[in-house]
């Protein structure tokens, strides 16, 4: 089965967001205010973790223009302990049609005045300053996709049902489990399931927890002195 990989720039070497792309972290582009999720555990509002938009072969989403938005929550001072679980309302993920979108990046509903807000990376929460929850936007460094990379995986069409089964997925073998790519990636199978008894789910992909550059990677020294949105 073919999957694709993103290819990934940071955020702080792209230039303004003028359109809608496909993303990671950061601020989603177009969602109305409105809809942007709410945690159900802190009552803040979530981080976005990923929004993708529609392809015929990568990410079907039925429609062309339509716009997947993916959200967790990061908050720090909440720490909610379930992001991880489809049904405590700490996550969202949905899907938004092209008329229902907006022109431009949206920030959180609840910062008063965006333009006055910090803006803060993951990498700030380390140092333990105060800061001002209302005026904080608590956001992962964002990264664009340039493009995605097609790969011709070695996982047969035949085999997508058995990572979703939990008895077949519990039998295959550990080696074949291994040779799935395990970065981020859209489309084939997963390359790690926590529930395989969902068989009525169907995989879109994945996302890692580091990301993957195919592009140089800059050095240090310009990531930290990072003036980091336009
Ligand atoms: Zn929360």
């Amino acid at each position: 089965m073919k999957y694709y990989i993103p290819k990934l720039q940071l955020g702080l070497f792209s230039t303004s967001q003028t359109s809608i792309e496909d993303k990671f972290d950061g601020l989603p582009w177009g969602i109305p205010s409105a809809s942007w999720p709410v945690c159900r555990s802190c009552d803040k509002t979530m981080s976005l973790i990923a929004q993708l938009n529609h392809h015929a072969e990568r990410l079907n989403l039925g429609r062309s223009g339509r716009s997947l938005f993916i959200f967790m929550c990061c908050n720090p001072y909440s720490q909610c302990e379930w992001t991880w679980d489809s049904a405590e309302g700490c996550n969202s993920s949905f899907v938004l049609e092209p008329e229902s979108l907006e022109t431009g990046i949206t920030y959180p509903p609840d910062v008063a005045q965006p333009d006055s807000a910090e803006i803060r990376f993951w990498g700030n929460c380390t140092y333990n300053q105060e800061r001002d929850p209302g005026a904080t936007i608590w956001i992962e460094t964002e990264v664009r996709v340039l493009g995605w990379l097609e790969q011709d995986g070695s996982i047969p069409e035949s085999a997508r049902s058995d990572f979703m089964s939990e008895s077949r997925y519990g039998s295959l073998d550990r080696e074949y489990i291994k040779s799935v790519y395990n970065g981020t990636k859209l489309g084939s199978v997963p390359s790690w399931v926590q529930w395989p008894q969902n068989s009525d789910w169907d995989f879109i992909g994945q996302f890692s927890d580091y990301y993957g550059f195919h592009t140089p990677l800059p050095n240090r020294d310009m990531i930290e002195s990072g003036v980091w949105i336009g």
